[in-house]
């Protein structure tokens, strides 16, 4: 008797396991929506004079060429190898090729303030559309090729996208489809369910984890009870946990277990004057971190944490640099996918965050972002596992795809190498998510998912911004088209 149960309950765990599609599903035939992007169909391909940043940190290899070999990596041969009988052969003088971008804090919606006016007054509810349309085709039109959505509106919605690019039917990147948000009464969006207690928490995640969502995300009104319930839950689905917390302090999460925090040192909320437990504080970690200088004790105790529980953190640079008065404007081409309304609601916010410049407020963010960046450096150097996402969400002007590689841009302003930087964006995401086998480098035997830009990354970041096409398991995908297809669409759908 015992026995029986406890074999009924190893088959109800083996089956919850295999109700999640895997995140790199296998290629499928591409269907008439899809086809019209393609500019380099899979074949056996050969791509001469390229540069090659394999995603492993190393300096570039020089006037190399690749070889695909349908979906796959066939090798990196040295300049002036001959090239295999059978290969279509193209001209790569002047390009480098990257290993797709791993976008680990990468969402399917945009946030919209109804009726925003330029005083920043809006209507309530804050409620949060989905751009399903238009956020695959941007993502992949600048150069990613996986992504985790990291705290999902419409998990439904986000699932049926995924069945349907893995299927051949929707153009877009590798998918990893994460939960609703886990989140108490507070929550900042009407569109989520409540969570009241351990048990609850722990419902949710098996009903999710048996729709087949890839990971968790929790966010900033949980009780540590709740966390730790949903982490564990999490963990009998064999699936990983992250957060943008607040109630829960970083110290807190790592002990219950969390595998990943998001925002980097942004949102750790353990020295915020008038914390107290279970509850979100008003500083929302701004506070801490400015408190916490990268070196000084208080940084050094939490970086040791990390790392010894081997804690991942996403970086998130675009999204904050938002709330930096006078920060770079958008660029024309990110402005021209926007929605007349995204485009208005954007400019209203810029022009609010920029008559803070010189303000105590002001320079109390610029220091608090300084701080950050120090210490996102300082725990690498720790041997932690940093990985990048760009958060699109915000004021409107961090976009899908365009603020994956502006991340990689901010990382090296923040004093990492451009390789480094690179390794955040694409080797660092695939190891946090196992993946490390088939994607996240340039190597041989792997899956052709790179994408090759105009120029050299390695010497001038802002190259990476030249995308000229995406391969995606050997398909080469044209990154204007995907543009232009998505014009003016950003923000409404
Ligand atoms: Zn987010």
């Amino acid at each position: 008797m015992k026995l029986g149960l406890l074999a009924a309950a190893t088959a109800v765990a083996v089956a919850s396991r295999t109700l999640a599609a895997p995140v790199l599903a296998p290629p499928a035939p591409l269907g008439p929506d899809v086809q019209p992007f393609v500019h380099v169909p899979a074949g056996q391909i050969a791509i001469q004079h390229l540069r090659i940043i394999d995603g492993t940190g190393a300096a570039p290899i020089e006037d190399a060429t690749l070889l695909i070999n349908g979906a796959k990596i066939g090798a990196v041969l040295p300049a002036g190898s001959a090239i295999p009988s059978g290969y279509r052969t193209l001209d790569g003088t002047g390009e480098t090729a990257m290993p797709g971008l791993v976008g680990m804090h990468n969402h399917l919606y945009y946030l919209q303030r109804p009726n925003l006016d330029a005083a920043g007054h809006f209507e309530q509810p804050i409620i949060i559309p989905q751009m399903t349309f238009s956020a695959p085709r941007l993502y992949l039109a600048n150069g990613v090729t996986t992504m985790r959505t990291t705290g999902s509106v419409e998990p439904y919605t986000d699932l049926s996208l995924k069945r349907e690019i893995d299927a051949g039917h929707l153009v877009g990147p590798h998918l990893d489809v994460t939960s609703p948000y886990l989140e108490g009464p507070g929550a900042f969006f009407i569109q989520n369910h409540q969570i009241t207690s351990p048990e609850d928490a722990r419902k949710e995640v098996a009903f999710w984890a048996d729709m087949g969502v890839n990971s968790f995300k929790a966010y900033m009104h949980l009780t540590r009870a709740e966390l730790g319930a949903a982490i564990d839950e999490a963990h009998k689905h064999h699936l990983k946990l992250t957060g943008h917390l607040c109630s829960v302090t970083y110290p807190e999460a790592v002990a219950l277990g969390i595998d990943n925090l998001e925002h980097g040192f942004f949102v750790n909320t353990e020295f915020d004057p008038g914390k107290k437990p279970d509850e979100c504080s008003d500083g929302t970690g701004t506070p801490t971190l400015l408190k916490m200088r990268p070196g000084s004790p208080e940084a050094n105790a939490l970086i040791k944490l990390l790392v010894d529980h081997h804690v991942a953190i996403t970086s998130t640079l675009p999204v904050f640099a938002q709330s930096v008065p006078l920060h770079e404007p958008l660029q024309a081409r990110q402005m021209d996918v926007l929605s007349p309304e995204a485009k208005e609601a954007y400019l209203f916010s810029r022009n609010l965050v920029a008559s803070r410049a010189g303000t105590a407020r002001g320079n109390e963010f610029a220091q608090a972002y300084k701080n950050d960046l120090g210490l996102e450096r300082q725990f690498v150097a720790a041997g932690g596992l940093l990985m990048a996402g760009p958060d699109p969400t915000g004021n409107g002007g961090v976009i899908p795809g365009f603020g994956d590689q502006r991340e990689l841009e901010l990382l090296v302003e923040a004093g990492f190498t451009a390789v480094e930087a690179i390794r955040i964006g694409t080797l660092n995401g695939a190891t946090y998510l196992g993946l490390a086998d088939r994607i996240g480098t340039i190597a041989p035997g792997k899956d052709a998912d790179l994408f090759i830009v105009k120029g050299n990354p390695a010497a001038n970041i802002n190259d990476i911004e030249n995308v000229i096409v995406v391969f995606k398991d050997g398909v080469g995908y044209d990154s204007t088209k995907l543009l232009n297809s998505v014009r003016g669409r950003f923000g409404e759908y």
